[in-house]
């Protein structure tokens, strides 16, 4: 069967659409390879989030117009956000494409993969052989961006059964209908659609059966999940009923979510975090501005002192929680006064970490129509500057875990040292440590030895005499 490679740009979300077209894919017998080398089929899953994401993924599927030279019957496809933005658009970009399917149609990529096989199977047999060398787009491409009701809930099951792995995400709702000015997502996405309850509790199930202890949720305004399908129960949203459902299943450990959006956070929320002790110690609370001014004109309903009674009061609900964030500098029309405001709030605040963006003009949004865009210069700047701010409270709650005691989930070997391990604070922070293959998967304590500006090193906390090295 056809070797398939499938590169990810992007977000969670579409990390977690590629293991499904992936696993989608292994279930009708192709096999997925490591290197674009060895593939019959390469598909990109792209983002549209940033202009310089799309450019990436243009650019790369430019350079596979080489492969395609040396082997006529490579499929090449594109998926995802800027797949759904540009759609028939994209073969002005890249007319050597066979495929082009939309954020509502991951369920069928597999089906169109083999049709676009056939039809460059066909194609070739077809061509006059002195010809193929230059063979570089004899077939009509696949286009599906089609919106799909229900399209929501066929993200699931995506971990292939012999895949051993500790943590999982869930995939839990799609798209937005928030419209901050500055994003692309309502349109890539569309409108919010969530999962019911029983599906994602039993998709939890079935991942903690086969060795899954914690899940990350999944959502564009994961919080928000379900505002609009599913009733209140009490004074419970329905993302609370979630939460509360996936608690009460045995063997699932701990549970996180991305991304939220500060509106959805209602007592009731807030509360969970003091009474549920499988929801981790960590959110991640956009930001985005610290000036009321420019969250006005980002469309974003809450302001700098609302933000910041809310952190207080997830301070309050769960001592010790880990607060990180998002926040775009150089919206249009930001002044050094906006500037100042955004800056000092995160000083004020103390950020376990943040993601500084500089702001990008998305083609299809209100603020890229926006008057008084801000020159490079000015974003690159204040974009230095916050991330200072930002990497120094990091770094000062890095170092004061050294010295204490944590407890991690152990992920598996190190992605930048195999040699050892890593694992994950129930603050979200990484931990690296000396060991062997029966800490995989394992909850335990740690001591926290050293910290680096990113990353923590320790050792396990185990008294009973083994060796940590079997
Ligand atoms: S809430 Fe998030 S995903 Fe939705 S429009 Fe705003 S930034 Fe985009």
């Amino acid at each position: 069967m056809p070797n398939v490679f499938i590169k990810t740009y992007g977000c969670q979300m579409n990390e977690r659409d590629s293991e499904q077209v992936a696993r989608d894919l292994q279930d009708r017998g192709h096999r997925l390879v490591q290197r674009e080398q060895e593939a019959d089929v390469i598909l990109l899953n792209t983002c549209s989030v940033r202009e310089m994401a799309e450019q990436k993924a243009i650019g790369k599927m430019g350079m596979l117009k080489k492969l395609r030279r040396e082997r006529p019957k490579l499929v090449l496809g594109y998926m995802g956000c800027m797949a759904q933005r540009l759609g028939e658009g994209l073969e002005k970009h890249s007319p050597h494409v066979d495929l082009v399917v939309g954020t509502q149609k991951f369920h069928r990529v597999a089906e169109y993969v083999e049709e676009a096989l056939r039809k460059r199977e066909e194609a070739f047999a077809q061509e006059d052989t002195a010809e193929l060398g230059s063979a570089i787009n004899p077939i009509t491409p696949i286009v599906d961006i089609a919106a799909e009701a229900g399209s929501q809930n066929t993200i699931r099951d995506h971990l292939p059964e012999t895949k051993k792995e500790a943590t999982a995400f869930i995939s839990i709702m799609q798209g937005c209908n928030m419209h901050c000015t500055f994003c692309i997502v309502p349109t890539t996405r569309g409108e919010e659609r969530g999962r019911p309850i029983a599906e994602i509790v039993a998709e939890a199930r079935t991942l903690v059966e086969r060795g899954v202890r914690e899940v990350t949720l999944l959502g564009q305004i994961v919080n928000l999940y379900g505002r609009h399908e599913f009733p209140k129960v009490g004074d419970k949203s329905p993302f609370v009923q979630l939460i509360e459902a996936l608690h009460e299943v045995d063997g699932l450990d701990r549970i996180r979510f991305t991304s939220p959006h500060p509106m959805g956070f209602r007592k009731d929320l807030v509360e969970s975090f003091a009474r549920l002790p499988k929801l981790m110690e960590h959110v991640h609370l956009p930001l985005q501005s610290g000036s009321d001014r420019i969250l006005k004109a980002m469309h974003r309903p809450y302001t700098a002192a609302s933000y910041r009674k809310l952190v207080a009061a997830l301070r309050e609900a769960r001592p010790g929680i880990a607060i990180t964030t998002d926040i775009i500098v150089g919206f249009p029309g930001e002044t050094e006064e906006d500037y100042r405001a955004s800056r000092d709030l995160a000083e004020e605040l103390g950020f376990d970490g943040a993601f500084i963006f500089r702001y990008s003009k998305r083609g299809d949004t209100p603020a890229a129509l926006m008057e008084e865009q801000l020159t490079e210069e000015e974003k690159e700047s204040r974009n230095q500057d916050l991330l200072s701010v930002v990497n120094t409270s990091a770094s000062r709650i890095l170092e004061a875990c050294v010295g204490t005691r944590q407890e991690i989930l152990c992920e598996g070997p190190s992605r930048n040292d195999p040699s050892r391990l890593a694992g994950r604070t129930r603050t979200n922070k990484i931990v690296i440590f000396e060991g062997g293959r029966r800490f995989h998967g394992q909850i335990f304590d740690v001591e926290i030895t050293s910290a680096s500006s990113s990353t923590l090193y320790g050792t396990p906390a185990i008294h009973d005499g083994s060796d940590p090295g079997e």
